[in-house]
């Protein structure tokens, strides 16, 4: 991975009045432009093809300054350096460059680490675990005794998960293969967005920094969140979770409590364990009839549920008195750290 001194060297021949914000146009990046307009901050879309411009002339409000087609090539990180570009990582970045993004030469929102701390499941759980926060049980396949959701490496989206309730069914299915078992969570699904900032520590304090809880959803899965529609048309289907869509959630005012502390004890984690995440990021969770939270799984990045809060939420009303989505809380950020001098805390 390329040192944080690096970085922070490529950081310092940046005209810091001219930065601007670059991301995929993808995944979370119309909240990200249309956030970074808002702000006043210049914007570049990286395309992969064509046609992703004709999305823009739909939606105008939310165009990129600029485009730079990168075909099916490599981010050209040197030509984003020389235009003052700070990256935006979201979830299809995270796709499109793979591990390359580890030593990508260009200053990345937030701390790379924790890219690579989301990427691999194992070290993942380690996280949640040094948060302490509860988690599904992990088995050893021939230990399966309950309904276990089996997941892929990388799998992301959810697709491609199965359902295997004894060791002779996982054997059937998965013999040889890298997966992980994990206790299937029965309860609602809840999946709070946070901004971590360790520029100050008004608000909701952690160690260094403070913690905004910016909005919740809850993920819309194919086919397992339309099941009831296809039991009471008498069609047996088997259960799969590829994510389709995102709906707003909110909670219980006597959970808002857990749910900030939780998002608190991740955060704090995170600098114990890699130096902090700047930024946002998220838990998946599942609180079952107890109202006990259970973490499956953490993003460390920008996630598209946040795409329903374009003008702000409603726990984001709260902290702001102003529109603020999760976008343009990134721009603001950017630009609050640049008038502080510390940009070089808030990316690697
Ligand atoms: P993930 O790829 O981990 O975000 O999971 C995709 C979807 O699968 C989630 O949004 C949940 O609906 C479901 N899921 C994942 N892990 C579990 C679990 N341990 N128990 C129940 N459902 C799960």
């Amino acid at each position: 991975m390329i040192s944080k001194e690096r970085i922070l060297d490529l950081l310092s021949a940046y005209d810091t009045e001219n930065l601007c914000l670059a991301t995929v146009c993808s995944h979370t990046s119309l909240q990200i432009f249309h956030g970074a307009k808002a702000e006043g901050l210049r914007t570049i879309g990286l395309i992969t093809s064509e046609q992703q411009r004709a999305i823009y002339d739909a939606f105008p409000a939310a165009k990129p300054d600029e485009f730079v087609d990168v075909g099916d090539g490599a981010i050209p990180y040197e030509e984003l350096a020389d235009k003052n570009a700070l990256l935006i990582p979201h979830g299809s970045i995270v796709e499109y460059a793979g591990r390359g993004l580890e030593d990508a030469p260009l200053p990345v929102l937030g701390n790379r680490q924790s890219l690579m701390w989301e990427r691999d499941r194992r070290k993942m759980f380690e996280w949640m675990k040094a948060a302490g926060l509860q988690t599904p049980a992990i088995l050893d396949p021939d230990k399966i005794d309950r309904p276990c959701v089996v997941k892929h490496p990388g799998a992301k989206g959810g697709r491609g998960y199965a359902i295997v309730h004894s060791p002779e069914e996982f054997h059937a299915k998965f013999e040889n293969k890298d997966v992980m078992v994990q206790e299937y969570l029965v309860g609602v699904r809840a999946y709070p967005h946070y901004f971590y900032s360790p520029l100050s520590k008004e608000g909701y304090r952690t160690a260094d920094g403070h913690l905004e809880l910016l909005s919740i959803d809850r993920r819309f899965e194919s086919n397992v969140d339309e099941s009831y529609r296809t039991m009471m048309a008498g069609v047996p289907i088997r259960p799969s979770f590829t994510v389709v869509g995102n709906q707003g959630l909110v909670i219980r005012e006597s959970l808002l409590s857990d749910m900030l502390s939780m998002g608190r004890d991740a955060a704090e984690a995170a600098e114990r364990l890699f130096g902090g995440i700047p930024g946002p990021f998220c838990l998946e969770l599942i609180c079952d009839e107890n109202l006990q939270f259970y973490c499956f799984e953490i993003s460390a990045r920008i996630v598209a549920g946040t795409n329903i809060y374009p003008e702000g939420s409603p726990y984001s009303c709260y902290v702001f008195g102003e529109p603020m989505s999760m976008g343009r809380r990134i721009a603001r950020e950017v630009k609050t750290a640049k008038e502080m001098g510390k940009l070089g805390k808030i990316v690697y």
